[in-house]
This record gives structure tokens, sequence and C-alpha cells, in this order.
């Protein structure tokens, strides 16, 4: 049995989410719990979601009051804290600036990582995948903290405690394993070997603002008020994705696959919730991205029908600005997308028949240009 910490936080005032933070490792086992988690003389990386170099405040991003007030608790268990994270586009120092986390580094003493340089690294036990280029940063830790953002994802269907350490794959050699797991299932494996990987200690889950509907980029912000802690990131993960609505944890591509591996607690039999109740926090009428994972029998059969029934990437012209990003992050080109002329502008066309659907085009668009449209045979076949 997992346990997690599920708090009632209402806003971003750093005072505000430190007692909460309190609270949560209180109910956890306090004081000891803390000297566990974080022994003498280690060194603590912190790991917020950057997506890309967004303003302080953006639901894309862990909020860095969350950040402020982790640190203000955890300065008293290490005097050497780092943070850092690799973002889908844009330098990690950029993120960091425009964020508001460089600024708030700055004051408590907290050093920039190197998320840029990797480290060849092997993983015993691999589920999936024995060798991994980390982030110097992640490896040269002894403890990580991940601070995750609670947003939709067009592709993993939510992202989270689990999800947000795909930041410590430098750069754009993401795309890279977009090539090698086409699919949510084994996406959602070599996740789970990512994590084992860099050995994540504890997730504190940013879901005061959420994000809803075409995330992890351009959703919209949604009110959830909650803060999740603990060690188990499936557990915080299936805690989270109940508050959004979903019933069955599994309909989840990577809890399914937690589950399946036996990686970790996933389903709520497992999962001892100190604090809040689920019930009285769930959100209701959350705009989920994708609704209910279904996994085919073979790898042959799933590619056969993913083509058939997977939903596409689909441009909403009028919000173009002809950037080419979409095209620079798809990790399929030169084959995918090419443009066409349209009222005096470039704008994308896709090749269905050569996209894998990892949907980093839908995820990177600064302008939530493309969103992520089901076939009309998902509805006939009642899929959601
Ligand atoms: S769809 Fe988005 S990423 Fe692609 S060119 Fe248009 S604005 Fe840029
Ligand atoms: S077009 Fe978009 S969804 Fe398709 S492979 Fe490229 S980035 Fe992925």
């Amino acid at each position: 049995m997992e346990t997690v910490a599920l708090l009632k936080c209402t806003d971003y005032e750093v005072e505000n989410i430190e007692r909460k933070l309190r609270e949560g490792f209180e109910l956890l086992g306090g004081e000891s719990f803390l000297r566990e988690l974080i022994p003498a003389n280690s060194r603590v990386l912190l790991k917020p979601n950057f997506l890309s170099a967004v303003e302080k405040g953006s639901p894309v991003i862990t909020h860095c009051a969350v950040f402020e007030a982790v640190i203000r608790i955890i300065k008293d268990y290490s005097s050497s804290i780092s943070f850092g994270d690799s973002p889908g586009t844009d330098s990690p120092a950029k993120a960091a600036e425009r964020s508001g986390f460089m600024e708030v580094a700055g004051r408590y003493g907290v050093k920039s990582a190197d998320f840029s340089t990797p480290i060849h690294v092997e993983l015993d036990n691999a589920i999936m995948y024995k060798y991994w280029d980390i982030a110097q940063g992640a490896v040269e830790t002894d403890v990580l903290i991940t601070l995750p953002k609670l947003k939709t994802h067009g592709m993993m269907y939510y992202t989270g405690a689990v999800k947000n350490q795909f930041g410590c794959v430098p750069g754009f050699r993401k795309a890279e394993w977009h090539t090698k797991q086409r699919d949510p299932y084994d996406f959602s494996k070599m996740l789970l070997d990512l994590n084992s990987m860099v050995r994540t200690s504890f997730a504190i889950l940013d879901g005061i603002v959420a994000m809803e509907g075409n995330g992890p980029r351009n959703g919209n912000p949604r009110q959830v008020n909650a803060i999740i802690m603990g060690k188990a990131l499936t557990a915080v993960d299936s805690v989270a994705v109940r508050l959004i609505g979903y019933n069955n944890v599994l309909d989840v591509p990577h809890l399914k696959a937690a589950q399946d591996y036996k990686w970790g607690a996933v389903l709520p039999g497992e999962i001892n919730v100190l604090g809040e109740k689920i019930n009285n926090m769930r959100c209701k009428g959350f705009k989920l991205a994708r609704e209910k994972f279904i996994e085919f029998s073979t790898p042959a059969v799933n590619r056969f029908l993913t083509q058939l029934i997977a939903p596409n990437p689909v441009l909403v012209p009028d919000k173009c600005i002809s950037c080419f990003k979409c095209k620079e992050v798809c990790p399929e080109k030169p084959n995918v997308i090419t443009f066409k002329d349209f009222k005096g502008k470039k704008i994308p066309t896709w090749n269905y028949s050569k996209c894998i659907r990892c949907f980093c085009c839908q995820e990177l668009c600064p302008e939530g240009a493309i969103i992520i449209k089901n076939k009309a045979v998902r509805d006939i076949l009642k899929i959601k």
C-alpha cells in the first residue's frame, strides 16, 4: 500500500502553499519522513515542468510559487539544491528566466543544473531500454524531487508525476524517443524505465490551476485547487486522474503499463489517500484530451488500427502564423508535414499515412493552431 497526501490550495501565495506542503509532509510522517527522504549531505534536484519558455503563472508550466515553497522547506535538509528541465523547444535558461524560476533560485542560492549535456547511463532490469542519454543535472544528484503540472496531453492523455521526467532527456533527443516508441503504451514503458533510471524520489504535483482541453500547451487553465504529494509517482498520478474525471485509472496508458509491469501502485485499493477526500475534490466537467486508452492484440494489429481509428492532428488555419515549428519538431520529418499557400501565408498539411500520432506538433505549436480531431469511425465504434 502506498500513501499520498492530497491538499486543497486555492491560490499561488507562497505562504499558503508552504503551509499546505508542511501539512502534507506532516501527514506523511513529519520530520523523520523528511530526514529519510533527504539524507544528510544529499544533493537535491528539483525538476519542474518547463514545456517551453512561457511567462510566469502560465498553466503550461509548474508555477514558480510552488518551487519557492518547496525550497523554503527543504533548505533545512540540504545545502545543495539545484533545479532544471529540458523544454521541448527553447533553451533551459530561457525557460527558467521567463517563468520566474531563475529569480526565485537566485534569492535562495539554488543552482541551475546542467540539462543540456547528455551522460550515457545504463539501467539494470529495464522493461524496455537499458541504455540512456540523460541530462547531466539529473544524473549527478542524490535526490530527485519532481514538481509536475497537472495537464491534459494529446498523446499520453494526461501528464503529471511520471511523464514529467521526460524532460530529463536533453533537447532534441526527445524526438528520437517518439520515433522509437510510436504508441502511447510503448511510450509509457519507456517512461517507466526512465523514472527507474533517474530514481525519482518524490513528487509534489501542482494542480492548483491545471490545464484542460488541448494540452499540454494550448489548453485552458482550470482551477482544480489540488496539491498531491507522495513517493510513488504512479499513486500521485492515479489520484490526479481521478480528480479530473477518469473513473477507471487504467484508461490512462502509463497507469495501465505500470499496472501490467507491477511498476507501482495504481489502483484505488492500493493507495492510501491522506488529507482531503478525492470525492470532495473532484473537478466536475473537466475537459479531457482523450478519454479511453485501447490496446490491441499485437503490434501489427495496433499499427493497422492506429491508421484506421487514431485521431489526427488538424489545423485551425486562421490561428497559424507560419512559424514552421510544427515541421521542426516532427520526429518523422521530412515525410509528414509540408506547407501550402493559404490567404497569403504558408500553412501545414499532413501526410497521415506517415504520421505516428506523437502529437509533438500539437504540443509545441506556439499558437494553439493544431487540435486533435477524432475520426468518424471512432464515433461509429463508440470509441472516445
Ligand atoms: S501550425 Fe503552429 S507551429 Fe505550425 S506553422 Fe502554424 S503556428 Fe507554427
Ligand atoms: S505530424 Fe505531428 S503527430 Fe504526426 S508524426 Fe509529426 S509531430 Fe507527430
